[in-house]
């Protein structure tokens, strides 16, 4: 089945995001994901399966061929050290920023700093690259009660409104990356089943573009 194509992409904002690209290559998910339990999703086209996964899972699931094509956040794709996908396209959805963030006043000039944050590789690169010594406290979430209880000086997390930060008494203070959901695709994927990829990608790429119009 050298055409049937898997497609891995989270629940939630990506994918309510993503639908829209999605029925613009004719693919549309027969069950609700939001009300549904099952994790294989049927589409109107029957040569495509979607799979949900978490959104951190989804390199991890296209790296290794289990699906062929993904949708996932750049956040994710700068943590995972993979090397078996392509980055093909900005989907220019779930935009938001990865940023440095702290109490109001604070900043990252300290000797010893303190990190908490779930993008530890990231993180870890960004104050490399300005010399600073960073102790890195990994987390699964929640990161803006760090400072809050002592944990951590400043954390690095996704930012979009900023209001989480703010209800939590931080404010953000350094922009690390822009940053919005990617389709990846397996190297494998890609010469296996060249032409549908390329269409599916060319199809994908248009609805993005006009979704973007310059
Ligand atoms: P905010 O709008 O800044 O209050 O965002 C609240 C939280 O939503 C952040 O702490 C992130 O964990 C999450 N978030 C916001 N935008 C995104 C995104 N594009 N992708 C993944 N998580 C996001």
């Amino acid at each position: 089945m050298t055409n049937t194509l898997t497609i891995a992409v989270s629940k939630g904002r990506i994918f309510k995001d993503a639908l829209p690209l999605l029925a613009g290559a004719g693919i549309v998910p027969v069950d609700d994901p939001e009300t549904s339990r099952k994790l294989i999703l049927d589409t109107t086209r029957d040569d495509v399966k979607l799979v949900l996964i978490r959104a951190s899972d989804v390199p991890t699931y296209v790296d290794y061929g289990a699906a062929d094509i993904g949708i996932a956040g750049k956040d994710v794709l700068m943590e995972y050290e993979g090397d078996g996908l392509y980055e093909l396209l900005d989907l220019k959805i779930a935009c938001c920023k990865l940023m440095v963030a702290g109490p109001e006043g604070s900043t990252t000039d300290s000797a010893r700093l303190r990190i908490a944050t779930k993008y530890v590789n990231s993180a870890k690169r960004y104050f490399a690259d300005q010399g600073k010594q960073a102790e890195l406290i990994k987390l699964y979430g929640s990161m803006e009660l760090a400072p809050l209880v002592g944990l951590a000086d400043h954390i690095v997390d996704v930012v979009d409104t900023g209001n989480t930060l703010r209800a939590n008494g931080l404010v953000p203070l350094e922009h690390i990356a822009d940053i919005s959901s990617r389709l990846i695709v397996n190297k494998a994927s890609m010469k296996m089943k060249h032409a549908a990829v390329k269409l599916f990608v060319d199809n994908v790429a248009e609805a993005v573009a006009q979704r973007n119009p310059e």
